[in-house]
């Protein structure tokens, strides 16, 4: 890039130190003007460190003592010259040194320009680029692992595999148009069959991958249900109070539910709490059923916690009928008081769903919950690290359309249709393919992706 940019890279506000980041082949040329090392040696290595001041070249005032790290291109993050000026850290200080980088030659980076550039320079790929996104947002440790294994490219490798395979059978169809004389249609129709199929499963599997990937990303929407007294609000206190358990953001408060995502064991839960009802008794019975067949539908998990020392009650029923079809964990809870409740446990013991007997009030057996909150969703094969889960939405719908383009083309060739038509449907999956790594990719996408960044990445 012709341009060289200029940006505070550490998050705002008082830290223990901060970043401003330079890069383009200028950046050596204004930290020069900028920058007095201690030791006078001024030539420029790479993957070095220089301390010293920074001062204002316009009167030599001293603005803070730093570490400016180098990076000749093309070893950098973007493959330009770049360097790092570590500060001491504090707004007034990195503002001033970036007015100083501005004022001698650089220009503001926009949010996710070094990324962009680092794309853009071939360093690496757009589904690369955006896996750094999703790094930095990660809100569990799985979610981490996975944008990590994106980084690293192995979505890219998946997708160029399936590419060649796209390309073998673009080649022999080439064949088939251009030698019309040779008598190969048949054989090759059969061998360009297989090779779709297969690419056409392989392409399901990755987008079917794209809910597994959702559940890590998104945290596991998790209801409790329950009727009136069962011990909700207990039991949603006990898991947000206890160690394994590690709370880990509140957001999303709407009108009359709070999300709570809480950790347990690298596994994210995104737990709906209908706190808004739960204050008053009242409004429960009122909107009661509605409400929690409707928060249930929506959901990915349902605890659904019955009372053991209640009688089986019409609610209870109720609630059976909701969980019937669902992924749901049943609580037995009040163990501490047990009455001998028969008839609630038998008919629970119909629905054939995992069950564990609680105290919510002691906390007691909050583990085993736990335990079978991992058995459901089968963790072990979410933590199949050589599994390639779609964790992007935009890749996911790159993926569908390469599918639907690829089984387009089985079926018009399946249907004795000139081959030239299948040839536009398996060129079209191509290019569906490389908007995702990047290969070909409109500016307008490439721009928005790069938007959601902050700035100084
Ligand atoms: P919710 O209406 O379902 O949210 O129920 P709460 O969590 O508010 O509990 C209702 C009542 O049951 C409260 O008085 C709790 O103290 C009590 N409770 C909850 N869990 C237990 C438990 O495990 N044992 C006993 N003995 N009481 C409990």
């Amino acid at each position: 890039m012709e341009n060289t940019i200029v940006a505070i890279s550490t998050a705002a506000g008082n830290g223990g130190i901060g970043i401003i980041r330079l890069s383009g082949n200028k950046s050596f040329e204004i930290i020069n003007k900028i920058f007095i090392p201690k030791n006078k040696n001024n030539k420029i290595k790479g993957y070095s460190l220089k301390y010293g001041n920074i001062i204002n070249p316009e009167n030599n005032e001293i603005i803070d003592e730093v570490l400016v790290s180098y990076f000749v291109g093309p070893n950098s993050y973007t493959r330009e010259d770049m360097c790092e000026i570590n500060t001491h850290g504090g707004m007034i200080v990195e503002r001033k040194i970036l007015y100083l980088c501005l004022n001698n030659g650089a220009e503001l980076a926009e949010p996710g320009e070094f990324t962009k550039r680092a794309f853009l320079n071939g360093r690496i790929d757009l589904a690369q680029a955006e896996s750094i996104i999703n790094l930095i947002n990660s809100k569990s440790d799985k979610e981490a692992k996975e944008s990590i294994k994106e980084l690293e490219g192995d979505l890219s490798k998946k997708i160029n595999e399936i590419e060649q395979k796209i390309i073998d059978v673009m080649v022999n169809i080439e064949v088939i148009v251009d030698y019309p004389e040779y008598d190969v249609e048949e054989i090759t129709n059969k061998d360009a069959l297989n090779k779709m199929n297969e690419v056409s499963k392989m392409l399901d599997n990755l987008e079917k991958s794209f809910d597994k990937g959702k559940l890590i990303r998104d945290g596991i929407k998790t209801v409790i249900l329950g009727k009136p007294n069962a011990g909700k609000s207990s039991l949603l206190n006990a898991i947000l109070n206890e160690d394994r358990a590690i709370v880990s953001d509140i957001k999303g408060t709407t009108r009359d539910s709070i999300e709570e995502f809480i950790n347990i064991d690298g596994l994210s839960l995104k737990i709906i709490d209908t706190a808004g009802i739960r204050d008053t008794n009242n409004e429960i019975e009122k909107i009661g059923v509605e409400k929690s067949k409707k928060l249930a539908n929506e959901s990915d998990l349902i605890i659904a916690i019955f009372d053991l020392s209640r009688n089986f009650e019409d609610e209870d029923k109720e609630i059976m009928d909701i969980i019937k079809n669902k992924n749901a964990i049943i609580v037995l809870n009040k163990v501490d008081i047990k009455q001998n409740n028969k008839l609630l446990e038998n008919e629970l013991n119909k629905l054939c769903k995992p069950t564990i007997k609680i105290s919510a009030m002691d906390k007691s057996g909050l583990d085993k919950l736990y335990d079978k909150i991992i058995e459901v969703f089968s963790l072990n094969e979410l933590y199949n690290d050589n599994e390639i889960l779609i964790t992007n939405e935009r890749h996911k719908n790159q993926i569908k359309k390469a599918k639907e383009n690829i089984n387009q083309a089985i079926i018009s060739i399946k249907d004795n249709m000139p081959i030239d038509i299948s040839s536009i449907h398996i060129k079209q999956a191509l290019e569906d393919l490389g908007e995702i790594t990047g290969k070909n990719v409109s500016e307008d996408i490439i721009n928005e992706i790069f938007s959601k960044f902050c700035l100084g990445k």
